[in-house]
């Protein structure tokens, strides 16, 4: 008898380990690996997994101690690849397997279960709504003879349009009225066919003629060497990765395009990345309209019904490319030949809830299992991948760089200017723009241009900056800004858990322990604020568009914002991050950061890091059409290595700074870094527990080189809906199995009640 080994998926229980149950006969056909079934655990009904199915129950098993599998719930959702993947990230991330399973399930499947009656058999709750069928006409044979009477207009015009193909009646209906009835009277004279097919949702509204990219007459000499390491790779077949650092523009979509391309040729597949916020309809449309129906479109605005029918198009083979956020990873590709993720450094790859991983870890892991070439884009690469690429090598695999830093068009880079916000205030200015930015927006407006405005809303952290020199203390042990606490008055340190007596902060009479000065104030401004401000500044013939996340919390509403910035003669756009990406206006030639190192200042050893590629993407924005671009820095910083970098276009003044500090201070991609955060009402309770994990992993770890136990210290937001919040965080050599040591760590921890814990490894926010 085969014996399934189920992975069991209990809410209330961390369960680490897979179970064995034996396969009856007549369920044999389908307890396959990937089908969720219904099993007993505990003398109770459970939902688990198929990871592997066996001939021999695990070891120490008694064969008559184990029960069977009763029912199957859902047929196979993966494949045994897909189950290593899984086991491998439960313990990378240190989460319950049943968790790490779950991304591969079918789209809108829950995990509990219902029944009718109590003989009936179990079934799964799931979010999709109900599919739908739509009508499709088509014209039969008899067409041919058929003559409708003089005044049957419709059905003419309905003949007429089904003479090109068969087509849905609610499509007919829009531009014929009366349509539907005109079909049924023809199909009652047998001239007309009608059938149901079941629609795929979730294809129709991500088709955008207007996005088809005409295919360029020849590659550049940049792109086909891009092309050439992707393919080298791809025949390898060991999970190769391929860097491709190329700037905006100059055509890494295009590279994209072309090795899928050759991969279909060879009969496999392709999953494509994109952060969320840059997979627009214009992005899906290339894709589609260089592969059309072959591709499969998933992301998390979907509904579960839509995610469901792309999902079930790349289960059944019909999409062979597969276009998505963080989670298309997860798609029942049988063959990528191709794994690519575009803008490969970005912060939302990494999932901030369980299992907490990051996508480029994941997809280099399924790139060797399945024997894929991992493609990465970007125009600023992650320090991760800059050094595993300068390495050659990270764990058993080939790193290689490729550079493409030339514009297809030959389109200059803009001019950049930094506007030292300081030195504003001393000569007397308060406005939140500086006067080299207020001057190129009265330009933009004389001029009847447009303009691009960011405003950084990461980082309004309680931190007290001082307004002359914008000097905000810091950790003298983490070199993060201090944040000021008001219970206790003090300056407190969220890395290491250090803290100290505030005397001259906050009270705003005393000076600036560094220049004296007595403006200290909170930092930040908000985009209303900027609003305001432009409206005073600009004459009436200026549109104004504010795009933040009050303005853009109706469906459609970032659409239709962009598209009044499309359609107007003379714009300014002040928007959040959310305006960084993607937007492709030729038309602006200014753009405007009015706060550039609001990150800079976040207690995060990527603050640097997140700052410079913010500002390469914005200025990546202005001047992409014919007229030459300008963009406008404004800081507190100028000094600041990401800052200067930007200002004289050179990655290396940023890179060798960042590179020597993040050694010196042993901060990834030099070591890894993990963050256990504890929380619950309770603040003894959560003291407690982040108290013995500290011990626990000191405990463990003794004086191990390259190991070190942070904390425990109070979180960034220590309070939040009445909950408290504490972490812990370790430091591990960069080899190091760190998940593995977590997880058990934590695993050794007693629980309390109404207490929770996240392990986060490799963790972006701390
Ligand atoms: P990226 O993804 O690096 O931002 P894209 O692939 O989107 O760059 O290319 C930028 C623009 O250049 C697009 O309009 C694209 O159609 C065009 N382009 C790309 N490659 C070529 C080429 N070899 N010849 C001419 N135009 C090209
Ligand atoms: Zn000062
Ligand atoms: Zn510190």
């Amino acid at each position: 008898m085969p014996y399934a080994s189920v992975v069991l998926d209990i809410p209330t229980r961390a369960l680490d380990a897979a179970f064995d149950y034996a396969v009856p006969s007549e369920l044999a056909a389908d307890a396959v690996v990937g089908a969720t079934v219904l099993v007993t655990f505990a003398n109770r009904a459970a939902v688990g997994y198929v990871v592997a199915v066996r001939d021999e129950p695990s070891a120490g098993v008694a064969p008559e101690k184990i029960r069977a599998v009763e029912q199957v719930l859902a047929p196979s959702a993966f494949d045994d690849v897909a189950a290593r993947v899984a086991a491998w990230m439960a313990r990378e991330y240190a989460c319950p397997p049943a968790e790490a399973v779950r991304p591969f399930l079918a789209p809108g499947q829950k995990v509990r279960v219902t029944r009718a009656a109590d003989d009936a058999p179990w079934e799964l709750q799931t979010e999709r709504t109900g599919a739908v069928d739509d009508r499709w006409a088509a014209l039969t044979p008899a067409a041919n003879d058929y003559e409708p009477v003089r005044s049957a207009s419709r059905q003419r015009a309905v003949i007429e349009a089904l003479r090109q193909g068969p087509q849905r009646v609610a499509e007919l209906s829009a531009t014929i009225p009366g349509a539907a009835a005109a079909v049924t009277a023809l199909a009652k004279r047998g001239v007309v066919d009608v059938t149901h097919r079941r629609r795929v949702r979730g294809t129709d509204d991500t088709t955008l003629s207007s996005a088809a990219a005409p295919r360029p007459e020849r590659l550049t000499d940049g792109q086909l060497a891009a092309l050439d390491a992707i393919e080298r790779a791809r025949t390898v077949g060991r999970g190769d990765v391929v860097l491709v650092d190329g700037v905006t523009g100059s055509g890494k979509t295009e590279v994209y395009l072309a090795a899928i391309e050759r991969a279909l040729a060879d009969g496999r597949g392709a999953l494509v990345l994109v952060p969320e916020i840059s997979l627009t309809a214009q992005t899906v449309g290339r894709f589609r309209s260089r592969f059309g129906d072959e591709v499969a479109v998933l992301h998390s605005r979907l509904s579960a019904g839509e995610r469901f029918d792309q999902w079930d198009l790349v289960r059944s083979g019909r999409a062979r490319v597969v276009v998505g956020a963080r989670s298309a990873l997860f798609a029942p590709l049988a063959d990528p030949g191709l794994i690519i993720i575009d803008e490969e450094h970005e912060g939302s790859y990494k999932q901030d809830k369980s299992p907490r991983y990051h996508a480029r870890e994941v997809a280099a892991e399924l790139a060797r299992a399945r024997g894929a070439a991992l493609v990465l884009g970007s125009a600023t690469p992650s320090l991760e991948s800059l050094a595993r690429c300068r390495a050659g090598e990270f764990r058993g695999v080939r790193w290689t760089r490729v550079e493409m830093r030339e514009r297809p068009g030959g389109a200059r880079l803009p001019e950049v200017t930094v506007a030292d916000m300081a030195e504003q205030f001393r000569g007397g200015g308060r406005s939140v723009f500086s006067a080299p930015l207020a001057d190129a927006l009265l330009d933009v407006a004389r001029r009847r241009e447009k303009a691009v405005l960011l405003l950084n809303r990461r980082g309004f952290a309680n931190f007290l900056m001082c307004r002359e020199c914008g000097c905000v203390p810091e950790c003298p042990h983490c070199s993060c800004a201090l944040t000021y606490h008001e219970r206790g008055h003090r300056l407190v340190c969220h890395s290491c858990g250090r803290s100290w007596p505030v005397r001259a902060f906050p009270d705003p009479t005393t000076s600036c322990p560094n220049c004296g000065s007595r403006y200290l104030a909170a930092y930040g401004v908000g985009t209303q604020r900027v609003e305001d401000e432009l409206r005073m500044l600009l004459p009436d013939h200026v549109e104004v568009i504010r795009m933040d996340a009050d303005s853009t919390r109706a469906k459609g509403a970032h659409q239709e914002l962009l598209e009044r910035f499309d359609a107007a003669e003379c714009a300014v756009l002040v928007g959040t991050q959310m305006i960084a990406k993607g937007l492709d206006f030729p038309e602006v030639t200014l753009v405007g950061v009015i706060n550039a190192d609001t990150v800079l200042k976040l207690p995060d050893f990527r603050a640097a890091e997140r700052t410079y590629d913010l500002l390469e993407q914005v200025a990546g924005r202005a001047g992409r059409g014919e007229r030459p671009g300008r963009v406008i820095v404004q800081t507190y910083w100028a000094s600041h290595p990401a800052i200067r970098a930007v200002a004289a276009h050179d990655r290396a003044v940023f890179l060798d700074a960042e590179l020597a500090e993040r050694a010196g201070a042993s901060y990834p991609p030099f070591s890894r870094l993990a963050n256990v955060t504890v929380w619950g009402r309770a603040e003894k309770d959560v003291r407690a527990v982040t108290d013995e994990l500290a011990a626990a992993l000191r405990a463990r770890l003794g004086d191990a080189a390259g190991w070190e136990v942070l904390g425990p210290a109070d979180c960034l937001r220590a309070r939040a809906k009445d909950q408290f919040r504490r972490h812990v965080m370790v430091k591990a050599p960069a080899d190091a199995d760190l998940g593995g040591l977590l997880g058990s760590c934590a695993a050794s921890i007693p629980r309390r009640r109404g207490i929770n814990m996240a392990v986060d490894v490799d963790a972006y926010d701390m």
